[in-house]
């Protein structure tokens, strides 16, 4: 009887992911734990060697966005690990708000039902791969709110320490859900741009050695989280792009990697090479990109953030140029909503599609609106709207609650004019 010998797989760390390359002079370096070139200072990005890649194998895969380790920067064997394995949320056709706004064919990206209600655990599951391979023992991050949650949680499961840190004044909710899995969480006096600048002064100290903070040390890797977006889109269409996408921005990261994503499909066949167009939206207080879009500028000026749209409040976006490029290359633009149309927009999704999203998604479905109203967009191209969070964590935002308070009687229903 023949032994079976079996040669050790040696787990690529990195799955397909071959190299960082610097998105501005193409430099290429090792996987590590670095995110700016060291000649231009350009972000860096990861590279792949993807081999070829099916439908099937994607399709064969886990519920999760572990199906599409092969394009992510991550082990074979990752959906075994500890992670919150977030991903796959549902793809809404939403029928109703298409007609309420004039449109011929409109889905809703819901990606309230991730593990802590959010886009970030997409992100931040890539980054935990990527800290685990580089040994590092405390994960943190700068936020705006639902990225600290996203890190607490991801930390506990996979047995990290973490500190995250973020504005004072946060929604309760937001802080409650960073607090509750048992890590630090550290309020800075000031906004989310002084948080991150503060984060970019610990990365260098002794004060943050071995901690992997997961969207600035490891930003390369939290970044390719955000494709899985544009796979499950695709995925879930029949793998068909669609033809116009309405983003939200806060670093700008999302969009421009949702574009990487649809980049991607097209050149491993994946999917039909047919035209897109990405809409960026911004709440109007904190609107750095779409001004600088508006003005016909290549460049950002920072703004300080006054809007209840505290997840997109980031006045100095890293990826605002990034987005402008791919706003102009793909024939969409980047609008602004204030926070009125934001609250009406959040009622709007609620009303038509039973869809309660945070302020994060009203600002998408607002700048939706507006597309629509002032002709912007095409009413009979397939068009997708993302909701990014869950409105429980922004209550406040909205104006909501009982019809009535009546006695519990026959007679008081009827008095109250409910029958
Ligand atoms: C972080 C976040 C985004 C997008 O952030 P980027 O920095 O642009 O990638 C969108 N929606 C919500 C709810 C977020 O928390
Ligand atoms: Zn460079």
């Amino acid at each position: 009887m023949a032994m079976t010998a079996t040669a050790p797989t040696s787990v690529r760390a990195f799955g397909p992911g071959i190299a960082l390359s610097c998105r501005e002079c193409g430099e290429r370096y090792d996987l590590a734990p670095r995110f700016a070139c060291e000649f231009c200072f350009g972000p860096l990005e990861v590279a792949y060697d993807f081999g070829t890649v099916t439908r099937a194998d994607i399709e064969s895969g886990p519920n999760n966005i572990w199906r599409y380790r092969h394009l992510l920067p991550v082990p074979a064997n990752v959906a075994e690990l500890p992670n919150m394995n977030p991903g796959l949320t549902p793809l809404v056709k939403a029928d109703r708000l298409a007609a309420e706004l004039g449109l011929d064919s409109l889905y809703v990206k819901d990606d309230s039902g991730n593990p802590t209600h959010s886009f970030k655990d997409r992100v931040v599951a890539i980054a935990v791969e990527a800290a685990r391979t580089f040994g590092f023992t405390t994960l943190s991050c700068s936020s705006t709110g639902n990225l600290a949650g996203a890190v607490g949680a991801a930390a506990a499961r996979a047995g990290f320490e973490s500190c995250v840190f973020i504005p004072a004044g946060l929604e309760d909710a937001k802080v409650v859900m960073a607090a509750v899995y048992g890590g630090k969480v550290v309020a800075i006096d000031g906004n989310y741009d002084d948080v991150n600048r503060f984060c970019s002064e610990l990365i260098g100290d002794e004060a943050g050695e071995g901690w992997g903070f997961v969207n600035v040390n490891l930003r390369p890797y939290y970044g390719e989280g955000s494709k899985t977006l544009a796979y499950e889109i695709a995925e879930q269409l029949g793998w068909r792009l669609p033809e116009q996408i309405v983003v939200p921005i806060a670093s700008g990261s999302q969009l421009t990697k949702i574009d990487k994503g649809f980049q991607e499909l097209i050149k491993l066949g994946l999917v039909e090479d047919r035209p897109y167009r990405i809409f960026g939206a911004q709440a109007t207080g904190c609107s750095p990109v779409a001004r600088a879009w508006e003005k016909g500028l290549d460049v950002i000026q920072p703004v300080k953030p006054d809007t209840i749209a505290k997840s997109l409040a980031i006045g100095n976006p890293a990826d605002g140029p990034y987005v402008l490029d791919i706003a102009h290359r793909t024939g969409g633009s980047v609008e602004h909503v204030d926070d009125v149309e934001i609250v009406e927009a959040i009622a709007l999704l609620a009303r038509t599609e039973g869809i309660f999203a945070e302020t994060a998604g009203g600002v998408t479905t607002g700048v939706l609106r507006k597309l629509v109203r002032e002709g912007r967009l095409d009413p009979k191209a397939e068009t997708v709207v993302l909701n990014t969070g869950d409105g429980l964590k922004t209550l406040n935002a909205v104006d909501a609650g009982v019809t009535a308070t009546i006695a519990p009687s026959l007679k008081a229903f009827t008095e109250a004019g409910l029958a």
